[in-house]
């Protein structure tokens, strides 16, 4: 017994020397074991750095060291010792802050690249190298008294961290990057505020902005290039971005600078939220998840060949254990660290049910008032069971998960498919009732004809707030583009600026990018608008602008010297709904009891909250879309009302008396009535 346990000790020595370590093998991916802790990678003290990495299937796992992020040979190679849950671990002594890591696995007598993990937290200019950090060195100072604060209702503000303040018109220092989110007093060429100040001033409640972890395509090490890329072509999941920072060869400055952005908006009254792309990776062959388990990270189509749910040429497996794990600790990672507010799901019908419940419930036992939406549906059907997506249709079953309501959209500016069609905004009659399933909020009502609601013949929400009320948003065309492209005699209209002269339609396009907006804001649903589009915004006419240069993207902030008219409602619009709980009741039995729609002709939306709906100090409001080019006389309950929106203006001291059963409501415009 004694020699032959000898003789086997040999046999693994050699086997390991000679590089052929044992395979092994668990059948299918669903086999492979769990790790019970957390996937945490690092873990860094002045005394040591230990390392972990779960790759049930590898033979060997060498961890390089290096003394910088992206060339030169390594300090140090050391071999990973393999525990029986699949985990990987080495532990260095002494203070190895400042340098880099990678991991290099082993697989079916491959070795399949570099890279630094499926969990680096902080990483080296291009993402590559993990580094070995202190993240308490990144804490901004008051850090840990950091709140978010309270606020009645929930607007959702998206925007592109380069879009928002490249312009020289935006006054903002840190043009680009995250701090551009912490400066105050910056201006308009005419005065106006923009930047932090313009958000506060709008009255918006969530900063929604475009991927900021860690995306491959810009190329972090040449910051005086003019780049730009939307990001939806993740990295490191848990890193922020490196060309959002003043400098991404530290490490910990893009860390530290995420965190003072964070802290100046909770500062002022606004909460942030992350939009995640966990859905997919930049590519599969290089991408993280594939250098360390080959093939578990990724669904596969019954042909082997890769899934392409996300249109990018792969699509992840939410429903496999570790990546579930995953995404939940990864949600869990940034609201502890970063002290995220909220997360917007890209194709979010990309994921299984159970993985976004799953994350709703460890994002709620952080911070009950977490919000999560996401896109109920995929490029293409996900390589999962009939039924068991996280897909608009099956939103009932993602309780506290809300979902962009494309019917409103739609019904609004006219088909994603096609930019030059109209709809509702273009006077065109037949889209009434798909505004009405938006403006109840997605849910079963019985005044709303769902036989003609575009794309959904039923009722898909739960709750109104399980419903995004939007036109337009980084998506396709910006709005006013969208009505120049499809709205009828708007074709060469331009947006008066600093630069350029209004054109003759001018006026008639504001008209209804004021009437698209009050659809949206008056709706049940959770209301997000596009960044700019309060300064009227447009991207000459680009549908895809994701790698578009600045003179496509840049928000030009002088239109808001221009047409301070525009900015003022919607900052009314968002007064009008935070003031007035009846414009956001938050549960279906409500909203069926309070909100009632009245006959009205083609192309007019008009409903009635009645009842001092949600405890509001307004016994009844009535709100009338009328997307003619005409007036329209709507009857309504006879009585003495007061009104608040009337032809393109909104003024909650009041804009005059109307008494009567009957309104007349001006072309493109909406009326708003109270008593
Ligand atoms: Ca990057």
């Amino acid at each position: 017994m004694k020699s032959r346990k000898l003789l086997m000790i040999g046999f693994f020595c050699f086997q390991s020397l000679m590089g052929i370590a044992r395979n092994y093998e668990y059948g299918s991916p669903e086999n492979y074991p769990i790790p019970a802790g957390t996937l945490q990678e690092m873990t860094y003290s002045p005394a040591s750095t230990s390392f972990q990495l779960w790759a049930p299937t590898a033979q060997r796992v060498e961890l390089r060291l290096y003394r910088t992020a992206t060339d030169g040979r390594p300090a140090r190679t050391l071999q990973m010792k393999r525990s029986a849950d699949g985990t990987w671990h080495a532990t260095i002594k002494g203070d190895m802050e400042g340098m880099f890591y990678t991991f290099n696995v082993r697989h079916k007598g491959k070795w399949l690249g570099e890279c630094p993990g499926i969990n680096a937290r902080a990483v080296g200019v291009g993402g590559t190298r993990g580094a070995i950090i202190n993240m308490r060195d990144t804490d901004p100072a008051e850090w840990c008294c950091d709140e978010a604060p309270k606020r009645n209702d929930v607007v959702i503000y998206e925007m592109h961290h380069r879009d928002f303040s490249i312009s020289p018109t935006s006054g903002i220092e840190h043009k680009g990057r995250f701090l551009a989110l912490t400066e105050h007093g910056t201006t308009t060429p005419g005065g106006q505020s923009t930047g932090i100040d313009h958000l506060r001033d709008l009255g918006v409640t969530h900063i929604h902005v475009l991927p900021s972890y860690d995306y491959f395509t810009v190329d972090e090490t040449r910051p005086e290039l003019p780049q730009y890329n939307w990001g939806y072509d993740p990295l490191n999941y848990n890193v922020p971005e490196g060309s959002y920072a003043t400098s991404a060869t530290d490490p910990k400055t893009r860390i530290r600078e995420f965190k003072e952005m964070v802290q100046a908006l909770h500062k002022s009254g606004l909460k942030l939220v992350l939009d995640v792309v966990y859905n997919h990776t930049m590519d599969i062959e290089g991408s993280n998840f594939q250098r360390t388990v080959p093939g578990y990270f990724h669904r596969q189509r019954p042909d082997g060949s890769w899934g392409n749910a996300s249109g990018c040429g792969n699509e992840t497996a939410s429903e496999r254990a570790v990546m579930r794990k995953y995404m939940v600790e990864s949600v869990e990672y940034w609201m502890k660290e970063y002290h995220v507010d909220g997360f917007r799901f890209d194709l979010m019908g990309i994921h299984d049910i159970e993985t976004m419940q799953a994350i709703r419930a460890a994002a709620t036992a952080i911070n009950p008032e977490v919000l999560i939406y996401g896109e109920g549906w995929a490029a293409e059907a996900p390589q999962l069971p009939e039924g068991t997506a996280a897909m608009k249709a099956n939103m009932a079953k993602v309780e506290g998960v809300a979902a962009f309501s494309d019917e409103i959209r739609d019904g609004l500016r006219g088909p994603f498919s096609d930019d030059h069609r109209t709809a509702f905004l273009g006077g065109e009659a037949g889209h009434e009732e798909s505004i009405k399933f938006g403006i109840a909020g997605a849910i079963a009502h019985p005044g709303v004809n769902m036989k003609k609601v575009n794309y959904s013949q039923q009722p898909w929400a739960q709750n109104p707030h399980q419903m995004i009320s939007y036109v337009s948003c980084h998506d396709d065309m910006c709005l006013t583009d969208r009505l120049r492209a499809s709205v009828s005699g708007m074709a060469n209209t331009t947006i008066a600026s600093a630069t350029e002269p209004a054109g003759s339609m001018e006026s008639e396009i504001i008209r209804l990018d004021l009437l698209a907006q009050t659809a949206v804001f008056t709706s049940q649903g959770i209301p997000f608008i596009q960044a700019g589009e309060e300064v009227l915004r447009d991207k000459k006419g680009v549908h895809n602008s994701y790698k578009s240069p600045d003179s496509i993207n840049a928000i030009d902030w002088s239109r808001k010297d221009t047409h301070p008219e525009v900015f003022n409602y919607y900052r009314n619009l968002i007064r009008l709904r935070n003031d007035h709980p009846a414009f956001r009741l938050g549960n279906a039995d409500l909203v069926r009891q309070h909100l009632t729609f009245l006959p009205a002709a083609d192309c007019v939306v008009a409903f009635k909250l009645s009842g001092h709906a949600g405890g509001d100090v307004w016994d009844d409001i009535i709100v009338i879309l009328n997307a003619n080019n005409a007036y329209v006389n709507v009857e309504i309950p006879n009585g003495n009302y007061e009104r608040v929106a009337h032809d393109g203006r909104i003024d909650l001291n009041g804009l005059g008396w109307v008494c009567g059963n009957s309104v007349s409501v001006a072309p493109r415009s909406a009326t708003i009535l109270h008593r």
